[in-house]
């Protein structure tokens, strides 16, 4: 069975991967330093035979023993409230917490795969994105520290590729949601549900018309194994085209929670992306993929989730 190290794999995506992984018969060993993650994403899996966890920063060496045929690099602050308070974690787990996942790629002859984002593209003047386009990115923005990061790993992962032969794939994650993402982490979908289910208001930044196309987590690790699967070794979108408004969405969200919150406006974050929406055309083509669960029955079901976790608090 394929062993399959999974970098951030306390975390919401990697938790959900390991998850994934484990289910269609691989090993996983999830490393993680719990700055982000949590443990309690993963405490269902610890019983399992063919799971494994190591607490470790994957930005300092590290090695893992016995043979390993894939990497996934998931390890990173991920939400913009996240690397903003953590700019040189988020800097380093993207520049040598990559190079060293790249090095333990190399030395165990593994594929190795790289969780990239839709930031890469910064404040879009192409729309929708597609991955021949090069992006708009503030290198000395405050977001810098994650987008700059997440353009070195891709330029260090085609380096490894082309000069080292090694197999390597690159995913593009657009907004992804569900179960497991961080109430407090600072996310629109996070913050709009747990502000409905509390009757606090929801807090819109800006006019609320910029956009964002969002993907459920089963959608999303769905792409990632099809994308594993295949021989893509180019960078590849994997996300919702459906587009919305922030305010769309925090309009969906008060009728699905049938909240009686009230809608607030503050400012707009420093070089907040003013539209964002994925071509998928080459995921479906060479993938076969394309997401199937639409945002109402995903909020439906991550309402669900925060309502539980507001239940135990
Ligand atoms: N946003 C908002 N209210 C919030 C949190 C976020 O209006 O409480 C906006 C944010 O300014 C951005 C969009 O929602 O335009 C998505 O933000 P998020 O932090 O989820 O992810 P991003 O796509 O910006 O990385």
């Amino acid at each position: 069975m394929p062993r399959v190290v999974v970098t951030g794999g306390a975390g919401f995506l990697g938790s959900h991967l390991a998850d994934a992984l484990l289910a269609r018969g691989d090993e996983v060993v999830a490393i993680d330093n719990l700055v982000t993650g949590d443990t309690a994403n993963i405490e269902h899996l610890i019983q399992h035979d063919g799971f494994s966890f190591v607490r470790a920063d994957v930005s300092n060496y590290m090695w893992v023993p016995g043979d390993v045929d894939v990497v996934m690099h998931f390890a990173s602050p991920a939400s913009p409230v996240d690397y903003l308070e953590m700019p040189i974690q988020t800097l380093k787990v993207g520049s040598l917490g990559t190079h060293n996942s790249l090095g333990l790629a190399k030395a165990k002859g593994a594929t190795f795969f790289m969780a990239s984002t839709s930031e890469v593209y910064g404040d879009p003047l192409v729309h929708p994105q597609t991955e021949e386009y090069w992006g708009n990115v503030n290198p000395v923005g405050p977001r810098g520290v994650y987008d700059e990061a997440k353009r070195f790993s891709e330029a260090m992962t085609m380096a490894y590729h082309r000069h080292h032969g090694l197999d390597t794939r690159i995913v593009r994650i657009f907004n992804t949601y569900g179960p497991r993402m961080r109430p407090n982490d600072g996310r629109v979908v996070s913050n709009f549900i747990i502000q409905a289910l509390s009757g606090e208001p929801i807090t819109i930044y800006g006019d609320g018309s910029q956009t964002r196309s969002f993907t459920f987590v089963d959608d999303e690790i769905r792409g990632f194994l099809a994308l594993l699967d295949s021989d893509v070794t180019s960078p590849t979108n994997i996300g919702n085209p459906n587009e919305f408004t922030i305010s769309e969405l925090a309009e969906l969200v008060v009728e699905l929670t049938a909240s009686t919150s009230e809608i607030t406006y503050h400012d707009l974050p420093v070089d907040d992306p003013t539209q964002r929406k994925p071509d998928i055309s080459k995921a479906k083509e060479l993938l076969g993929w394309e997401p199937t669960i639409q945002l109402r029955e995903g909020l439906e079901r991550t309402i669900t989730y925060f309502a539980g976790v507001l239940e135990r608090r």
